[in-house]
């Protein structure tokens, strides 16, 4: 029997496999079926090979695992990423208005007292709670002149000049409550005497955001 048991050996394998010829086959199982040496090792195949099975189909489940996780990952960074913007932008926003608490009117240069008066009262009736500032003529030629420096003297001429000066009286109106901002704009906009209105809009509403929590 020990030829026969070596032969047996060398195909056992194969026969796991099951690509053994039918002739091939029918030896070994006879062969199986009267000895007890060669089952143990067909065994011991059977069990290693299922082992070898199992852990390839753990390892792809892990492979797989990993890169959905990884996919995951990114989506989920992306996604916060992407909702911190949009709740930075609609906070900035909705802040923004909120901030809006001064506006200028520049005047007409040849605006009369009454119309001057008309503009006030026009302030006030559509504010709770209003301060309103001039900022003259001279008074902006010093701050220009202030900002120039070594250059300020070419400003000079226009000192307490009527005609010739380049700025026009400013009316800085500060309020309270910021949606009386958007009331006076609308009220004074048109009237004579009125050259033009600003509010902060033209200020960079994520500077003027930052600078609020920053300097709070
Ligand atoms: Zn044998």
């Amino acid at each position: 029997m020990k030829n026969e048991c070596d032969i047996v050996k060398d195909l056992l394998f194969s026969y796991n496999d099951g690509v053994l010829s039918e002739n091939s086959k029918n030896f070994v199982e006879k062969h199986l079926k009267t000895c007890e040496s060669c089952n143990n090792v067909l065994k011991e195949i059977r069990q290693e090979s299922g082992e070898i099975e199992q852990e390839k189909e753990i390892d792809a489940f892990k492979g797989v695992r990993k890169k959905i996780s990884k996919r995951n990952v990114i989506i989920s960074v992306s996604v916060i990423i992407i909702l911190i913007i949009i709740i930075f932008n609609v906070l900035v926003f909705v802040n923004y208005n909120k901030m809006i608490t001064t506006m200028q009117i520049i005047l007409q240069k040849d605006i009369t007292e009454e119309q001057l008066e008309d503009i006030e009262n026009v302030i006030r009736e559509n504010a709770s709670e209003v301060e309103i500032k001039y900022l003259s003529r001279d008074e902006q030629l010093n701050m220009m002149q202030n900002w120039l420096e070594e250059d300020a003297n070419i400003l000079e001429p226009y000192r307490g000049s009527e005609d010739n000066s380049p700025f026009r009286t400013i009316l800085i109106v500060n309020v309270k409550d910021n949606e009386d901002i958007q009331k006076i704009m609308e009220a004074v906009k048109d009237m004579p005497g009125t050259y033009k209105t600003f509010d902060n809009i033209e200020q960079n509403p994520y500077l003027l955001f930052l600078s609020q929590i920053l300097y709070r």
